[in-house]
């Protein structure tokens, strides 16, 4: 079984469209969507949800009203100014450090585990699906980031898969982190800008660091040639191949705005870049 990530160094250069295209490709596989801050993967799948699990991380200080004395000892200690004159904390606002429990004479104050968002296993007409929504305002989206491709890669086992693809988060943060470690192989979507290539660079620097192999893609390659050439000489120098230029077409934009993967959707020439990049991979 192998595990495939598909990253992009920042948002909006079309890596979902390509990792919506594997999906429709790749036989004997389960998809993941790791962008858990911003999930999207699902539009193009259209799961149907066979089990929903609670993301528990991070405490929140309870003020337990019976056993309060309103010393204000616990308003003194907190350093983010969290608990207020009426001795109550707003579930969102406190940073669980967990001072002021330790602090109160009187035993008053728990700290409660965060429901921090929820993961779903799905079934799709593509095959399994592992996905996770991260709850407004919540943090740690690099330990739910871990905790679907665990369950992916334990599906992908059990069921005897041949791949895990994993559409990756953009930027090069702790989830990033935690959907590179382990792979067998990174592909990074770039665009022809200089922010995609910078970001891309970076992205690269930390799945070196990993000893990853990695592919690029160029997406809307045909928009800007001269930058195209420049990703392409910064790839060569890097020993890095670029498996596939995908070129602007309306038929994608089409394609999303019916929740269609290119695959699907019609026969082009994104399509038919995707499924050279596909074969390659393969
Ligand atoms: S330290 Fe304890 S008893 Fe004192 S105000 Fe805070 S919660 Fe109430
Ligand atoms: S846990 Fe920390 S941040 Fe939250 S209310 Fe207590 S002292 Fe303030």
């Amino acid at each position: 079984m192998k595990q495939i990530v598909v990253i992009s160094g920042k948002g909006g250069t079309g890596k979902t469209v390509v990792t919506g295209s594997f999906a429709a490709l790749a036989k004997n596989k389960v998809m993941v969507d790791c962008d858990v801050d911003a999930a999207d993967l699902h539009l193009l799948l259209h799961p149907t949800v066979k089990e929903r699990h609670e993301f528990r991380s991070g405490q929140t200080a309870v003020i337990d009203k019976k056993l309060c004395r309103k010393c204000g000892k616990c308003a003194l200690v907190c350093r983010f100014g969290e608990i207020k004159t009426d001795y109550t904390i707003e579930d969102f606002s406190c940073e669980g450090c967990a001072l002021c429990s330790q602090i109160c004479p009187h035993g008053a104050i728990q700290m409660e585990e965060n429901v921090a968002g929820e993961w779903f296993v799905s079934d799709t007409q593509h095959g399994p699906f592992v996905h996770a929504k991260l709850g407004i305002a919540e943090e740690n989206s690099g330990k739910l980031v871990a905790k679907i491709r665990q369950v992916a890669k334990e599906l992908a086992e059990k069921s005897g898969l041949d791949y895990v693809i994993i559409d990756g988060p953009p930027g090069i943060g702790c989830p990033v982190i935690a959907s590179l470690s382990g792979v067998d192989c990174a592909l990074i979507v770039t665009e022809p800008t200089l922010s995609g290539l910078h970001d891309a660079q970076r992205v690269l620097e930390v799945a070196k660091h990993f000893n990853i192999l990695v592919k690029f893609v160029v997406n809307k390659y045909d928009l800007n040639l001269t930058m195209t050439g420049k990703i392409e000489e910064f790839c060569r120098e890097q020993d890095v191949p670029v498996i596939g230029k995908i070129a602007f077409d309306m038929t994608v934009v089409k394609a999303l705005v019916e929740g269609k993967t290119i695959i699907e959707y019609a026969e082009c020439a994104a399509s038919d870049e995707a499924r050279k990049i596909w074969e390659d991979l393969e």
